[in-house]
């Protein structure tokens, strides 16, 4: 009988801490120590494979503490000097070269074991090594090209609008089964030079397929893309284990890949699309892009002093958050705003919608930032059924989660994506600085609406202005 090892058990404990980590995040009270426990458990990984790497494992201590101290510093200077709007792209970039350190490991394993040291003789015979080797390529080589396209998308450097190519569904398959026929090449059929030729086919394949298979995608089901891609990197990281034989690997990629799939099932819930819809559809492909100011008649407009009159006299108020109040850094006013309220015996909550923003949990993450009470926050789901009989519903910065339309209008390319109900209160206040469109851009027909106020101005600024009145009357 085999005992397990002193590293095998501290693998159990960092496993250990990855799992309680990814549970606590689920709740934004233990969100922070969730992380910490994480990080905790990667520390512990590192540090247990530098003292004892495993059998057949050839480490260079000074390269792994290079990269530790090299990884820590880049972290730690792109957290602290991000701005909250700039958030979605870096976890789109995290996605992507998390993804990208699989095919690292697994092009240096083929290498290194191959050709540096059995003379030539490549994977043949090792079916199980070389089916990961090809997956680790695959999966993570377009989830690094992909997560940079999503970047390049959620920043604004390239279009957010789908992007759709001539002959796209023909090309991904040409890129996909070209990719795999050469994966299998390089692992079954061929040995030495053309091995490693075939391997660098499949991994130009892998990476034209990433920015080919996202590009067309855009509007609002960009959430179920990024959560898609965080789930890639996790199975390419798991791949990636069984390359190097590391358990800790293959379960903490499990866990990345298994929770991503259960976020991009849920986004897909939120915008009530099936997958393959979204991967095939090319959201709003044809669609021309509408919602411009000029096709609004009968907008009414409101002041930050009426907008304040409208305020006092509610007795019941709906905040909903969406990507403005995060360009505005809006939170703290909103929150100030919402105990202004309160102290007149109004009742305040906050109505969440999984996709507002540009990353899930976006506006979880500004009001707990606010410290905004967590009781006072209401998914779609629980927050819907109230709007009939609240007074007021001030909108900050929202425009795609709260648009009619998409349950009024079936031809509409957003329709069957479930909103939050702003028309159906009382009076809505919508705080933004013109009549652009969202993200999906879209016309949004509340604008128009007999109940519906147009607030114009950067949403931190007017609402601001909306407290000092109500402080001062
Ligand atoms: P939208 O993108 O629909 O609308 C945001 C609105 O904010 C704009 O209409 C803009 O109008 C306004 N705005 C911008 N800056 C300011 C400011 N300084 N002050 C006040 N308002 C401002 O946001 P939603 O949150 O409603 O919807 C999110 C959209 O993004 C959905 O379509 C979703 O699918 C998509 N998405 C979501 C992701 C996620 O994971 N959550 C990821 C990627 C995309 P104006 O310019 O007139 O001020």
């Amino acid at each position: 009988m085999e005992y397990p090892t002193i590293a095998q058990l501290f693998y159990l404990v960092a496993t250990a801490l990855f799992i309680v980590g990814i549970k606590r995040l689920s709740k934004v009270k233990t969100a922070r120590s969730g992380n910490q426990l994480s990080a905790l458990g990667m520390l512990l990984a590192i540090v247990v494979t530098l003292v004892d790497p495993g059998a057949g494992i050839n480490l260079d201590p000074q390269t792994v503490i290079a990269g530790l101290i090299a990884g820590s510093l880049i972290g730690a200077v792109m957290a602290k000097r991000v701005a909250m709007t700039g958030m979605p792209e870096m976890v789109a970039l995290f996605n992507g070269v998390g993804g990208l350190a699989s095919p690292f490991v697994a092009l240096s394993e083929f290498w290194g074991r191959t050709v540096e040291h059995n003379g030539g003789e490549l994977l043949l015979g090792h079916d199980v090594w070389a089916i990961a080797i090809i997956l680790s390529v695959l999966v993570g080589t377009i989830t690094f090209t992909g997560s940079l396209m999503a970047m390049a998308k959620l920043s604004g450097k390239i279009s957010g609008n789908p992007i759709v190519l001539p002959g796209r569904h023909l090309l991904v398959a040409i890129l996909l089964l070209g990719g795999l026929y050469a994966g299998y090449q390089a692992g079954f059929v061929l040995e030495s030079d053309q091995a490693i030729n075939m391997i660098i086919a499949l991994t130009a394949c892998a990476a034209i397929f990433g920015v080919v298979s996202v590009l067309p995608i855009g509007g609002a089901d960009m959430p179920v893309v990024v959560s898609l891609l965080n789930s890639y990197s996790g199975i390419a990281a798991s791949m990636a284990g069984f390359v190097i034989g590391n358990s800790l690997l293959i379960v903490a990629g499990a866990l990345v890949g298994a929770s991503g799939m259960i976020l991009t099932i849920i986004m897909c819930q939120a915008m009530n699309r099936s997958l393959a819809n979204v991967l095939v559809g090319g959201f709003g492909g044809d669609a021309p892009v509408s919602g411009g100011a000029n096709e609004y008649t009968n907008v009414k407009q409101a002041s930050a002093e009426e907008a304040a009159m409208i305020l006092e006299t509610a007795e019941s108020v709906i905040f909903i958050p969406g990507y403005g109040m995060a360009v505005a850094q809006a939170q703290h006013v909103v929150k100030e705003l919402g105990e202004e309220l309160e102290k007149n015996g109004c009742e305040v909550l906050y109505g969440i919608h999984p996709v507002a923003g540009r990353m899930p949990g976006h506006m979880n993450v500004l009001l707990a930032e606010a410290d905004v009470p967590y009781e006072q926050l209401l998914e779609l789901e629980k927050i819907n059924s109230r709007f009939k009989t609240t007074d007021v519903c001030v909108i900050i910065g929202a425009n795609d989660v709260v648009n009619p339309s998409a349950i009024e209008d079936p031809q509409s390319p957003i329709a069957g994506m479930p909103i939050l109900n702003a028309h159906e209160s009382g009076t809505s206040l919508m705080v933004k600085r013109s009549l652009s469109p969202g993200y999906a851009g879209i016309k949004n027909p509340l604008f128009e609406r007999d109940t519906n106020y147009m607030c114009f101005g950067d949403g931190k600024v007017f609402l601001q202005g909306v407290l000092d009145e109500l402080k001062s009357s």
